[in-house]
């Protein structure tokens, strides 16, 4: 092979030949990841850059000279990571949260997540009726599985719960008002406000209250002819505590019977139906807006419903179906990733199969024989800690338990949040804290594993 004049002073200053260097295991395992054409490229950049400093004046001793080629295969990978992203990773939760916004929100349930790839890696009978070779209806399975498990009369499935605000705003209050008390003009998270959401989809805001004190009597005064629609937001990531009082949502369902206007509810979490935690007593599920006679809900499809995200919106047949007609619902529909996932989900909800979010609350001998188990081989302490559900729902109410305690510090956390598989913890008072009930038990050995290493 005849060398190029740079190939051939690369080889004098012990530089590799590019082909050699693409051939060495950790550039060659780049390839799958970033393409050969990007890995060439800044191969090649980054010997070229290396030849320059080995050949400065005064050059570098042979032994930082030796370290540098040995370490370009490193070099090109931190390169191309700069430039085009780690790929997404796997991540152990062990803080705790368990809706971690930062974290993708709820973990799908692995039952669910094990059925997904034959949905994914074919075709699917999304939208056609297998009997009848006829077109079929693209939502129509999660739509009556939604139905099912809320008593709702129809239900619509889009992207996120933002989506089904505003669908719903859209299509039933276009130019018209709706009437908001000032308590629960919230901001959700990112640069969704309700007043904002209700500009964007075209409805009037009417104001009714005080911010922590709005009663019917308020709301009835607000209704005119232009009147469209009634809402509530379930404000979850706030408590207004004090002096407070807001309509409950039967009581405004009444109301809206009474006068012929239509009450949405923004619940929020996706609950389907109660749930007997304690921390959740005062949070209404679907199901219960739908018997207090609520004309819509709508909530997330990722938050303590435990699915992907979606947004979900249930109730009256007739409203629904003016969503349905919206050219908006077109484009905030979900793609079949997130209806067979959510199809999945709410299968086990509907046979009351164990779920991600039940392992806030494990049996506490069980839960016990388990951090020993696992702090039994890490040298690690079992001390009081707070599990919470996060992602905006009951952020205030802990749910007191247990957890590991190791002692530790931020270089511990950061090399946890580096190792593989990367865990996230926190620290508390020089202690590192894992807490296992966001950790399914299957990946105790992860765990386990990922610990060993970050502590020698
Ligand atoms: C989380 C939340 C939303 C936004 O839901 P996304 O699915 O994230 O779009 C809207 N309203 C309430 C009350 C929420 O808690």
């Amino acid at each position: 092979m005849i060398m190029t004049s740079s190939e051939s002073s690369n080889a004098r200053r012990g530089l590799p030949p590019l082909d050699r260097l693409l051939n060495h295991p950790a550039v060659a395992c780049l390839i799958p990841l970033y393409g050969r054409d990007q890995v060439r490229v800044q191969a090649r950049r980054v010997v070229e850059d290396l030849r320059r400093r080995l050949a400065a004046d005064p050059p570098p001793s042979e032994a930082a000279a030796a370290g540098a080629v040995a370490g370009l295969p490193e070099r090109i990978a931190a390169e191309l990571e700069a430039l085009l992203g780690r790929p997404l990773r796997r991540v152990l939760n062990a803080t705790g949260v368990f809706l971690h916004t930062n974290l993708g929100r709820a973990p799908l349930p692995a039952a669910v997540a094990r059925r997904m790839p034959p949905l994914l890696d074919a075709y699917c009978d999304l939208e056609i009726d297998l009997e009848t070779g006829r077109r079929g209806q693209r939502n129509g399975r999660v739509e009556r599985l939604l139905t099912a498990l809320t008593g709702a009369e129809a239900g619509v499935v889009v992207n996120n719960n933002a989506a089904a605000l505003v669908l719903a705003l859209a299509a039933l209050a276009k130019d018209r008002e709706v009437v908001v008390s000032r308590g629960e003009l919230v901001e959700i998270g990112g640069s969704f406000r309700i007043p904002e959401i209700l500009a964007a989809a075209g409805a009037r805001l009417v104001e009714v209250g005080a911010t922590n004190r709005t009663r019917l009597a308020d709301y009835e005064a607000a209704l005119g002819p232009a009147t469209a629609l009634l809402l509530k937001v379930f404000p979850s990531n706030f408590r207004l505590t004090g002096f407070v009082e807001s309509v409950k949502p039967r009581a405004l369902a009444e109301l809206g019977r009474r006068t012929g206007v239509p009450v949405l509810v923004d619940e929020g979490s996706g609950l389907l139906r109660p749930h007997a935690a304690p921390q959740l007593a005062g949070h209404p599920s679907l199901a219960e807006l739908m018997s207090a006679g609520c004309d819509l809900a709508c909530g997330s499809g990722d938050k303590l419903l435990g699915g992907p995200q979606a947004g979900l919106l249930v109730g009256r047949a007739d409203l629904l179906q003016n969503c349905r007609r919206h050219p908006l619902y077109r484009a905030l529909r979900p793609d079949r990733t997130a209806l067979a996932a959510l199809e999945g989900v709410l299968r086990l909800h509907l046979a009351s199969a164990p779920l991600p979010l039940d392992r806030l609350w494990p049996d506490p001998q069980a839960h016990r024989a388990r951090l020993e188990r696992v702090g039994l081989e890490t040298g690690a302490e079992i001390v009081a800690a707070e599990a919470f559900l996060g992602g905006g729902s009951a952020p205030e109410a802990p749910i007191p338990g247990e957890a590991l305690a190791l002692p530790g510090d931020d270089a511990l956390l950061a090399r946890l949040r580096q190792g593989d598989p990367p865990v996230v913890g926190y620290l508390r008072q020089g202690r590192l804290i894992l807490d296992l009930r966001t950790v399914a038990p299957e990946d105790d050995e992860a765990l386990l594993g990922a610990l060993r290493a970050a502590k020698s």
